[in-house]
C-alpha cells in the first residue's frame, strides 16, 4: 500500500548537526514521517521538491530577534521582519521588542492578539524583566514566555536590574526552571564613560567602543555567570563578543553554572575600527571587537570549539534614513540581520571557515533545545517539517537591495557568498522558492515556551 503524503523532498542531502546523508524526507500533518534512501518505493507525496544536488537543512530557529512589532513600524514589524526570516530559511524565531515590552500577562495576550494572522514563521516571544514587574515573573513563565530578558545596564530605554534584582530573579527562575538571556554590560562603568566622553564634547564613531567597552562586559559577564553559578538559573548570555567573554562563561560553566554563550555574526565578521568611518551605521552594542585577522581566527575558533553555544542575529533593524539623520548619540543602537546571517553562515561552511553541520548545530539545534522549543531544530521522524534547501553551486552577492527587512540596507553589503536558501518548507508545507513567498497569508503560528501546558495559536 502506498501512503500519499503532504510533501516530500527527494534526491537531497540532509545535514543535521550529527552528520548528513542523502535522504528523502516526507511530511504529513506537519511533520516529518519519514526519511528514506533516494528511489524508496511506496512513498507519494501531493507536492514534490526536487533537491537534486542540494542541501536540506533543518529550518533555522534564530531566538534573539526584535521585530519592533508593536512598538515602531518605521523600523520593521511582523509581516516586513518574518518574510526576511522565512526567505533565507529561518522558520522559528523568539522575539521581543525593547519600544513595547512585555512585562505583564495583560501586555502579552494584548501583543499575541495583535500579531495574529501576521508572522510568516514560527514565533515564541520572550519578556522583559522590568524591575517594578518582579512579581509577574513567575505568571509570564505560565503563561507560555519562551524567556525573560534581562539587562544589567540602561540600555534602549530599558532599565537595568542591580547584583540585588539579579540574584533575587536568578533564584526565582532556579525554582521555576525558567531561562533568561541577559545583557551583559556594567552599569556604573558604561554611565562613567558616556559622562566622561559627553563632557569632553566627543562625537565621533570611536564613542561607540569606548562607551561600551570590553571591561564593561567582562565585569558584567563575571558576576551574572557567578550569579548564575550561585543559583542554579538557567542563563544564556546574549551576544558575547570576544573569546575572552567566551573563556570567562566556559570557566563558570565547567564549575556547574547552567550558563550558555550567544554569539552573532557582527562578532565573527565586522570590524571594531569600521565605525570610525561609517558612524551610525555601525553602532550596536556590545560594539564589533575585532581588530585584526587574528582575532577574527580565534572567534572562528571560539564558534567552532562549542564555545559559542549558539548563534542568533541580535536582528534590530533602523532604516539608512534614521541611522544618516541622527548623531552617534541619538541613533538607534542595533543592525538588521535576518536577511544575511543564513547566507554568511553557509558561505562560512562552504568557503571551510566552519562546517553545515556546525551551522545547523550553533543557529538551529541547540538554540531550540536551549529553550525546549518542542519539535524544532532538527530533522528527524517526527519532528517538525521546518526546512531550508541550500544550493551549494549558487553564487551571489548581498546587497541593500536583496534585503527584504524594512531597514532596507545591510552592514554586509558587498560580500560575495557562495551558496543559497532556495527554498522554505515550513510545517510540510512549501513557503518560499526562489527568492518569493509562496502562502497566500502568513502562516506562522505561536510557539509556547515550556512553562506553559498549552496555549491557543496566535
Ligand atoms: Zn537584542
Amino acid at each position: 500500500m502506498t501512503a500519499v503524503l503532504d510533501l516530500a523532498v527527494r534526491g537531497g542531502t540532509v545535514v543535521t548537526a550529527r552528520g548528513r546523508a542523502r535522504l528523502d524526507v516526507y511530511a504529513a500533518g506537519g511533520r516529518v514521517v519519514a526519511l528514506r534512501p533516494p528511489g524508496a518505493t511506496g512513498m507519494e507525496a501531493r507536492r514534490v521538491v526536487d533537491a537534486s544536488g542540494l542541501y536540506v537543512l533543518p529550518g533555522m530557529v534564530d531566538t534573539h530577534v526584535h521585530l519592533m512589532d508593536p512598538g515602531d513600524a518605521e523600523r520593521e514589524d511582523f509581516p516586513t521582519g518574518s518574510a526576511a526570516a522565512l526567505l533565507q530559511g529561518v522558520t522559528t524565531i523568539v522575539e521581543h521588542s525593547h519600544g513595547w515590552p512585555v512585562t505583564t500577562v495583560a501586555r502579552l495576550d494584548e501583543k499575541l492578539a495583535h500579531l495574529r494572522g501576521r508572522s510568516h514563521v514560527d514565533f515564541g516571544l520572550a519578556a522583559h524583566l522590568w524591575p517594578e514587574h518582579m512579581g509577574e515573573l513567575a505568571a509570564l513563565w505560565a503563561s507560555g514566555v519562551t524567556f525573560f530578558k534581562i539587562f544589567t545596564c540602561d540600555t534602549h530605554g530599558v532599565p537595568a536590574l542591580g547584583t540585588d534584582l539579579l540574584l533575587e530573579a536568578f533564584d526565582e527562575l532556579a525554582g521555576i526552571d525558567g531561562a533568561c538571556l541577559v545583557h551583559c554590560e556594567d552599569n556604573a562603568m558604561t554611565a562613567a564613560a558616556e559622562a566622561r566622553l559627553r563632557a569632553a564634547g566627543r562625537s565621533d564613531g570611536w564613542i561607540v567602543p569606548e562607551w561600551r567597552s570590553r571591561a564593561a562586559e567582562e565585569v558584567a559577564v563575571a558576576v551574572v555567570a557567578l550569579l548564575a553559578r550561585l543559583t542554579g538559573a538557567r542563563v544564556t548570555v546574549a551576544h558575547a563578543s570576544t573569546p575572552d567573554v567566551l573563556d570567562e562563561i566556559a570557566r563558570h560553566a565547567r564549575a556547574g553554572a547552567p550558563i550558555a554563550a550567544e554569539t552573532c555574526p557582527q562578532y565573527l565578521m565586522l570590524r571594531e575600527d569600521e565605525v570610525a568611518t561609517l558612524g551610525t551605521l555601525r553602532k550596536f552594542t556590545p560594539p564589533a571587537r575585532l581588530r585584526s585577522d587574528e582575532e577574527e581566527a580565534r572567534m572562528w575558533a571560539a564558534f567552532n570549539s562549542g564555545l559559542v553555544h549558539h548563534l542568533s542575529t541580535d536582528h534590530a533593524p533602523s532604516t539608512r534614513a534614521h541611522k544618516a539623520g541622527h548623531s552617534i548619540w541619538d541613533a538607534h543602537f542595533g543592525l538588521p540581520g535576518l536577511d544575511t546571517t543564513t547566507p554568511l553562515m553557509i558561505d562560512a561552511a562552504l568557503s571551510g571557515r566552519t562546517s553545515l553541520e556546525r551551522v545547523v548545530e550553533a543557529y538551529a539545534t541547540a538554540p531550540a533545545r536551549r529553550y525546549r522549543l518542542a519539535g524544532k531544530g532538527s530533522i528527524a521522524e517526527g519532528m517538525a517539517a521546518d526546512l531550508a534547501v541550500v544550493d551549494p553551486a549558487a553564487r551571489w552577492t548581498l546587497q541593500d537591495s536583496t534585503v527584504h527587512s524594512r531597514a532596507g540596507w545591510t552592514p554586509f553589503a558587498g560580500r560575495d557568498v557562495r551558496g543559497r536558501v532556495v527554498a522554505t518548507v515550513l510545517a510540510g508545507q512549501l513557503v518560499a522558492q526562489d527568492g518569493r513567498l509562496l502562502a497566500e497569508r502568513p502562516a506562522g503560528r505561536f510557539v509556547s515556551g515550556p512553562g506553559a501546558r498549552t496555549r491557543g495559536d496566535a
